[in-house]
Protein backbone atom coordinates (compact mmCIF):
# COMPACT_ATOMS: atom_id res chain seq x y z
CA UNK A 1 0.00 0.00 0.00
CA UNK A 2 2.88 2.34 0.67
CA UNK A 3 4.90 1.91 -2.11
CA UNK A 4 1.28 2.00 -4.25
CA UNK A 5 1.03 5.66 -2.69
CA UNK A 6 4.64 6.50 -3.28
CA UNK A 7 4.09 5.82 -6.67
CA UNK A 8 0.41 7.11 -7.34
CA UNK A 9 0.54 10.31 -5.96
CA UNK A 10 3.16 11.81 -7.82
CA UNK A 11 1.64 10.27 -10.99
CA UNK A 12 -1.53 12.24 -10.24
CA UNK A 13 0.37 15.13 -9.77
CA UNK A 14 1.93 14.71 -13.03
CA UNK A 15 -1.72 13.90 -14.52
CA UNK A 16 -2.82 17.17 -13.07
CA UNK A 17 0.05 19.66 -14.16
CA UNK A 18 -0.45 18.22 -17.49
CA UNK A 19 -3.76 18.71 -17.21
CA UNK A 20 -3.20 22.47 -15.88
CA UNK A 21 -0.55 23.35 -18.32
CA UNK A 22 -2.49 21.97 -21.49
CA UNK A 23 -5.97 23.99 -20.08
CA UNK A 24 -4.26 27.20 -19.20
CA UNK A 25 -5.37 29.28 -21.95
CA UNK A 26 -6.73 28.88 -25.37
CA UNK A 27 -6.39 30.90 -28.81
CA UNK A 28 -9.00 32.91 -29.80
CA UNK A 29 -9.08 34.91 -33.48
CA UNK A 30 -10.01 37.96 -30.92
CA UNK A 31 -7.04 38.50 -29.64
CA UNK A 32 -5.28 39.46 -32.89
CA UNK A 33 -8.79 42.10 -33.84
CA UNK A 34 -6.95 45.54 -34.14
CA UNK A 35 -4.00 44.52 -33.48
CA UNK A 36 -0.51 45.90 -35.43
CA UNK A 37 1.64 43.72 -37.45
CA UNK A 38 4.86 42.98 -39.42
CA UNK A 39 5.66 40.22 -40.86
CA UNK A 40 8.81 39.82 -43.31
CA UNK A 41 9.53 37.53 -45.60
CA UNK A 42 5.36 37.12 -46.69
CA UNK A 43 5.56 37.75 -50.87
CA UNK A 44 5.08 33.91 -50.92
CA UNK A 45 5.56 30.10 -48.45
CA UNK A 46 4.81 30.76 -45.06
CA UNK A 47 4.82 34.50 -44.40
CA UNK A 48 2.24 34.57 -47.05
CA UNK A 49 -0.12 32.24 -45.13
CA UNK A 50 0.45 34.05 -41.74
CA UNK A 51 -0.43 37.49 -43.37
CA UNK A 52 -3.75 35.87 -45.27
CA UNK A 53 -4.86 34.53 -41.73
CA UNK A 54 -4.14 37.84 -39.34
CA UNK A 55 -6.15 39.46 -42.13
CA UNK A 56 -9.26 36.88 -40.85
CA UNK A 57 -8.61 37.99 -37.71
CA UNK A 58 -8.60 41.44 -38.25
CA UNK A 59 -4.93 42.77 -37.94
CA UNK A 60 -3.77 46.04 -39.42
CA UNK A 61 -0.63 44.51 -41.44
CA UNK A 62 2.46 45.62 -43.22
CA UNK A 63 4.11 43.02 -44.95
CA UNK A 64 7.64 43.11 -46.43
CA UNK A 65 9.76 41.03 -49.03
CA UNK A 66 11.78 42.58 -52.07
CA UNK A 67 9.43 41.15 -55.16
CA UNK A 68 6.66 43.96 -55.13
CA UNK A 69 4.13 42.11 -57.54
CA UNK A 70 3.74 39.52 -55.25
CA UNK A 71 3.34 42.03 -52.28
CA UNK A 72 0.50 44.14 -54.21
CA UNK A 73 -1.09 40.70 -54.79
CA UNK A 74 -0.93 39.44 -51.22
CA UNK A 75 -2.13 43.17 -50.04
CA UNK A 76 -5.56 43.23 -52.08
CA UNK A 77 -5.86 39.33 -50.84
CA UNK A 78 -5.20 40.31 -47.38
CA UNK A 79 -7.79 43.59 -48.00
CA UNK A 80 -10.59 40.69 -49.23
CA UNK A 81 -10.18 38.54 -46.48
CA UNK A 82 -11.17 41.50 -44.24
CA UNK A 83 -7.95 43.19 -42.88
CA UNK A 84 -8.49 46.40 -41.36
CA UNK A 85 -5.31 47.66 -43.06
CA UNK A 86 -2.62 46.16 -45.37
CA UNK A 87 0.24 47.57 -46.86
CA UNK A 88 3.47 46.55 -48.12
CA UNK A 89 7.25 48.15 -48.44
CA UNK A 90 9.43 46.28 -50.74
CA UNK A 91 13.47 46.12 -50.30
CA UNK A 92 16.09 43.85 -49.47
CA UNK A 93 17.32 42.30 -46.08
CA UNK A 94 20.84 42.51 -46.76
CA UNK A 95 20.40 45.83 -46.49
CA UNK A 96 19.89 46.97 -42.85
CA UNK A 97 19.02 50.35 -43.36
CA UNK A 98 15.86 49.02 -45.28
CA UNK A 99 15.13 46.89 -41.86
CA UNK A 100 15.05 49.52 -40.08
CA UNK A 101 13.17 51.61 -42.78
CA UNK A 102 10.49 48.91 -42.32
CA UNK A 103 10.05 49.68 -38.68
CA UNK A 104 9.96 52.91 -39.57
CA UNK A 105 6.95 52.65 -41.76
CA UNK A 106 4.95 51.13 -39.12
CA UNK A 107 6.42 53.94 -36.52
CA UNK A 108 4.53 56.44 -38.88
CA UNK A 109 1.18 54.64 -41.28
CA UNK A 110 0.43 52.23 -37.56
CA UNK A 111 1.81 54.39 -35.30
CA UNK A 112 2.97 51.57 -33.10
CA UNK A 113 3.71 48.01 -33.05
CA UNK A 114 2.23 45.08 -31.74
CA UNK A 115 3.59 41.99 -33.12
CA UNK A 116 7.06 41.59 -34.88
CA UNK A 117 7.01 38.27 -37.10
CA UNK A 118 10.43 37.58 -38.29
CA UNK A 119 9.61 35.18 -40.83
CA UNK A 120 12.11 36.11 -44.67
CA UNK A 121 15.04 33.81 -45.22
CA UNK A 122 17.61 34.22 -48.10
CA UNK A 123 18.25 31.91 -50.61
CA UNK A 124 21.05 29.11 -50.51
CA UNK A 125 21.91 25.68 -51.58
CA UNK A 126 21.08 22.23 -50.60
CA UNK A 127 24.02 20.27 -51.06
CA UNK A 128 27.48 19.67 -48.69
CA UNK A 129 29.50 22.41 -47.52
CA UNK A 130 31.24 23.99 -50.39
CA UNK A 131 33.73 26.55 -48.34
CA UNK A 132 32.01 29.54 -50.09
CA UNK A 133 32.42 32.23 -46.65
CA UNK A 134 31.02 34.94 -48.62
CA UNK A 135 27.85 32.88 -48.81
CA UNK A 136 27.61 32.13 -45.31
CA UNK A 137 27.96 35.81 -44.22
CA UNK A 138 25.62 36.93 -46.64
CA UNK A 139 23.11 34.70 -45.37
CA UNK A 140 24.11 36.14 -41.83
CA UNK A 141 23.17 38.74 -42.86
CA UNK A 142 19.52 38.10 -44.35
CA UNK A 143 18.98 35.22 -41.90
CA UNK A 144 20.07 37.04 -38.70
CA UNK A 145 21.63 40.25 -38.29
CA UNK A 146 17.87 41.86 -39.99
CA UNK A 147 16.63 40.06 -37.81
CA UNK A 148 18.36 41.82 -34.88
CA UNK A 149 18.38 45.37 -36.62
CA UNK A 150 14.27 45.01 -36.66
CA UNK A 151 14.35 44.19 -33.27
CA UNK A 152 16.61 46.70 -32.02
CA UNK A 153 14.38 49.39 -33.94
CA UNK A 154 11.06 47.86 -32.94
CA UNK A 155 11.86 47.53 -29.44
CA UNK A 156 10.57 51.17 -28.01
CA UNK A 157 7.64 50.65 -29.81
CA UNK A 158 6.61 46.77 -28.78
CA UNK A 159 8.02 48.18 -25.16
CA UNK A 160 5.02 50.49 -25.27
CA UNK A 161 2.51 48.11 -26.39
CA UNK A 162 3.90 45.17 -24.12
CA UNK A 163 3.84 43.54 -27.43
CA UNK A 164 5.46 40.41 -29.00
CA UNK A 165 8.41 39.42 -31.17
CA UNK A 166 8.20 36.14 -33.36
CA UNK A 167 11.32 34.52 -34.91
CA UNK A 168 10.57 31.69 -37.53
CA UNK A 169 13.28 28.75 -37.22
CA UNK A 170 13.44 25.17 -37.88
CA UNK A 171 14.78 22.10 -36.70
CA UNK A 172 17.96 23.43 -38.10
CA UNK A 173 18.62 25.51 -36.13
CA UNK A 174 18.63 23.00 -32.74
CA UNK A 175 19.93 20.25 -34.13
CA UNK A 176 23.00 19.91 -36.96
CA UNK A 177 21.45 18.85 -39.97
CA UNK A 178 23.34 18.06 -43.03
CA UNK A 179 23.31 19.61 -46.57
CA UNK A 180 22.23 22.72 -45.30
CA UNK A 181 25.34 23.96 -43.19
CA UNK A 182 24.98 27.93 -43.55
CA UNK A 183 21.40 27.83 -43.22
CA UNK A 184 21.45 25.52 -40.14
CA UNK A 185 24.23 28.22 -38.48
CA UNK A 186 22.00 31.35 -39.11
CA UNK A 187 19.14 29.51 -37.55
CA UNK A 188 21.12 28.65 -34.41
CA UNK A 189 22.65 31.83 -34.01
CA UNK A 190 18.59 33.54 -33.62
CA UNK A 191 18.13 30.72 -30.80
CA UNK A 192 21.30 31.81 -29.26
CA UNK A 193 20.67 35.65 -29.70
CA UNK A 194 16.77 35.53 -29.14
CA UNK A 195 16.88 33.10 -25.83
CA UNK A 196 19.34 35.21 -24.26
CA UNK A 197 17.19 38.48 -25.15
CA UNK A 198 14.43 36.84 -23.27
CA UNK A 199 16.32 36.18 -20.45
CA UNK A 200 17.59 39.73 -19.80
CA UNK A 201 13.81 41.09 -20.73
CA UNK A 202 12.76 38.87 -17.85
CA UNK A 203 15.98 40.48 -15.32
CA UNK A 204 14.87 43.68 -16.48
CA UNK A 205 10.93 43.40 -16.27
CA UNK A 206 9.85 43.90 -19.75
CA UNK A 207 6.79 42.67 -21.00
CA UNK A 208 7.97 41.60 -24.95
CA UNK A 209 7.53 38.43 -25.36
CA UNK A 210 9.63 36.41 -27.75
CA UNK A 211 8.14 32.73 -29.48
CA UNK A 212 10.94 31.51 -31.00
CA UNK A 213 9.11 28.61 -33.63
CA UNK A 214 10.82 25.44 -34.72
CA UNK A 215 9.58 24.14 -37.93
CA UNK A 216 10.25 20.66 -39.52
CA UNK A 217 9.48 20.63 -42.87
CA UNK A 218 6.38 22.61 -44.65
CA UNK A 219 5.04 22.53 -47.84
CA UNK A 220 6.13 25.63 -49.53
CA UNK A 221 7.69 25.95 -52.79
CA UNK A 222 11.05 26.55 -52.05
CA UNK A 223 11.44 23.62 -49.48
CA UNK A 224 9.60 21.08 -51.31
CA UNK A 225 11.69 21.81 -54.36
CA UNK A 226 15.04 21.79 -52.84
CA UNK A 227 14.59 19.24 -50.34
CA UNK A 228 10.92 16.68 -51.14
CA UNK A 229 13.31 14.18 -53.69
CA UNK A 230 15.67 13.76 -50.95
CA UNK A 231 13.52 13.70 -47.65
CA UNK A 232 11.54 10.39 -46.46
CA UNK A 233 9.28 12.55 -44.95
CA UNK A 234 5.71 14.42 -46.29
CA UNK A 235 5.69 18.05 -45.64
CA UNK A 236 3.03 19.75 -43.48
CA UNK A 237 0.86 22.40 -44.60
CA UNK A 238 2.12 25.81 -44.80
CA UNK A 239 -1.47 27.15 -43.89
CA UNK A 240 -1.92 24.87 -40.68
CA UNK A 241 1.64 25.91 -39.92
CA UNK A 242 0.91 29.65 -40.29
CA UNK A 243 -1.73 29.40 -37.78
CA UNK A 244 0.03 27.39 -35.38
CA UNK A 245 2.93 30.51 -35.28
CA UNK A 246 0.21 32.87 -34.38
CA UNK A 247 -1.67 30.96 -31.70
CA UNK A 248 2.01 30.67 -30.18
CA UNK A 249 2.42 34.12 -30.74
CA UNK A 250 -0.81 35.25 -29.43
CA UNK A 251 -0.27 33.19 -26.44
CA UNK A 252 3.40 34.82 -25.90
CA UNK A 253 4.74 31.27 -25.78
CA UNK A 254 8.67 30.70 -25.17
CA UNK A 255 8.93 28.34 -27.78
CA UNK A 256 6.81 26.99 -30.68
CA UNK A 257 6.86 23.03 -32.62
CA UNK A 258 5.64 22.52 -35.47
CA UNK A 259 4.45 19.53 -36.09
CA UNK A 260 5.28 18.48 -32.60
CA UNK A 261 5.47 14.69 -33.63
CA UNK A 262 8.39 15.31 -35.77
CA UNK A 263 10.30 18.52 -33.69
CA UNK A 264 9.90 18.72 -30.12
CA UNK A 265 10.22 14.99 -29.83
CA UNK A 266 12.53 13.83 -31.68
CA UNK A 267 14.85 16.43 -29.96
CA UNK A 268 14.26 15.18 -26.75
CA UNK A 269 17.18 13.10 -27.22
CA UNK A 270 19.10 15.99 -27.86
CA UNK A 271 20.95 15.96 -24.32
CA UNK A 272 20.68 12.08 -23.28
CA UNK A 273 21.34 10.23 -26.79
CA UNK A 274 22.67 12.48 -28.98
CA UNK A 275 24.18 10.56 -31.64
CA UNK A 276 20.75 8.73 -32.03
CA UNK A 277 19.10 11.89 -32.23
CA UNK A 278 22.33 12.75 -35.21
CA UNK A 279 21.74 9.21 -37.09
CA UNK A 280 17.56 9.66 -37.01
CA UNK A 281 18.40 13.19 -38.94
CA UNK A 282 20.08 11.63 -41.37
CA UNK A 283 18.16 8.40 -41.93
CA UNK A 284 15.71 11.10 -42.92
CA UNK A 285 17.16 11.26 -46.25
CA UNK A 286 17.20 8.92 -49.38
P1 LIG B 1 9.95 30.98 -48.85
O1 LIG B 1 8.69 30.40 -49.38
O2 LIG B 1 11.22 30.79 -49.61
O3 LIG B 1 9.73 32.54 -48.61
C1 LIG B 1 10.81 33.31 -48.23
C2 LIG B 1 10.36 34.75 -48.14
O4 LIG B 1 11.50 35.57 -47.83
C3 LIG B 1 9.77 35.27 -49.43
O5 LIG B 1 8.71 36.15 -49.17
C4 LIG B 1 10.94 36.02 -50.07
O6 LIG B 1 10.41 37.01 -50.91
C5 LIG B 1 11.61 36.59 -48.81
N1 LIG B 1 13.03 36.89 -49.03
C6 LIG B 1 13.98 36.09 -49.58
N2 LIG B 1 15.15 36.73 -49.65
C7 LIG B 1 14.94 37.96 -49.17
C8 LIG B 1 15.77 39.10 -48.98
N3 LIG B 1 17.06 39.10 -49.35
N4 LIG B 1 15.23 40.21 -48.43
C9 LIG B 1 13.93 40.26 -48.07
N5 LIG B 1 13.10 39.21 -48.20
C10 LIG B 1 13.60 38.07 -48.74
O7 LIG B 1 10.24 30.46 -47.35
P2 LIG B 1 9.32 29.55 -46.40
O8 LIG B 1 9.54 28.13 -46.76
O9 LIG B 1 7.96 30.12 -46.35
O10 LIG B 1 10.06 29.80 -45.00
C11 LIG B 1 9.62 30.81 -44.12
C12 LIG B 1 10.40 30.63 -42.82
O11 LIG B 1 10.17 29.32 -42.30
C13 LIG B 1 11.92 30.78 -42.99
O12 LIG B 1 12.46 31.48 -41.91
C14 LIG B 1 12.38 29.34 -43.00
O13 LIG B 1 13.71 29.20 -42.55
C15 LIG B 1 11.41 28.71 -42.02
N6 LIG B 1 11.30 27.26 -42.22
C16 LIG B 1 10.75 26.76 -43.36
C17 LIG B 1 10.69 25.38 -43.52
C18 LIG B 1 10.08 24.75 -44.74
O14 LIG B 1 10.16 23.50 -44.87
N7 LIG B 1 9.44 25.51 -45.61
C19 LIG B 1 11.22 24.52 -42.54
C20 LIG B 1 11.78 25.07 -41.40
C21 LIG B 1 11.81 26.45 -41.24
P3 LIG B 1 11.20 37.69 -52.12
O15 LIG B 1 11.89 36.62 -52.88
O16 LIG B 1 10.12 38.39 -52.86
O17 LIG B 1 12.14 38.65 -51.48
Amino acid sequence: MDRLQKILIPLLGLVLACWFYSARDTFKPEMLRGKRVIVTGASTGIGEQIAYHLARMGSHILITARTEAKLQKVVRRCLELGAASARFVSGTMEDMAFAQQVVREAQTSLGGLDMLILNHVGASYFGFFDGDVEHVRKLLEINFLSYVAMTTAALPMLKESEGSIVVVSSMAGKVGFPFTVPYSATKFALDGFFSSLRQEFSIQNINVSITLCILGFIDTERAVRAAAEVLRERPAPRDECALEILKGAALRRRELYYRYSSTRLPLLLRDCAAELLDYLVRSRYR
